[in-house]
């Protein structure tokens, strides 16, 4: 098994899917840093709402409110 030929949702490229992923490495790694970034964000600054973060972060809205609903970030 070595994965499916999938378009990357972010930027558009042609890619080998594992696992659940929908994104090629170059973007997976770039949410991972962003996403790590926002965790780091929640810690210092606890009960911000989605778009509170989206606004401070300068982060797309709908990026954020992905990461709560695949349970990646839990919603204060
Ligand atoms: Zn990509």
């Amino acid at each position: 098994m070595t994965g499916e030929l999938s378009n990357c949702k972010e930027c558009g490229c042609l890619f080998i899917a594992k696992h659940d992923n929908n994104l090629c490495f170059e973007c997976n790694s770039e949410q991972q840093k962003k996403l790590s970034a926002v965790r780091q964000y929640l810690r210092n600054h606890p009960g911000q709402t989605a778009a509170e973060i989206s606004e401070a972060m300068d982060l797309n809205l709908r990026f954020i409110l992905d990461l709560i609903r695949q349970g990646t970030l839990v919603a204060s």
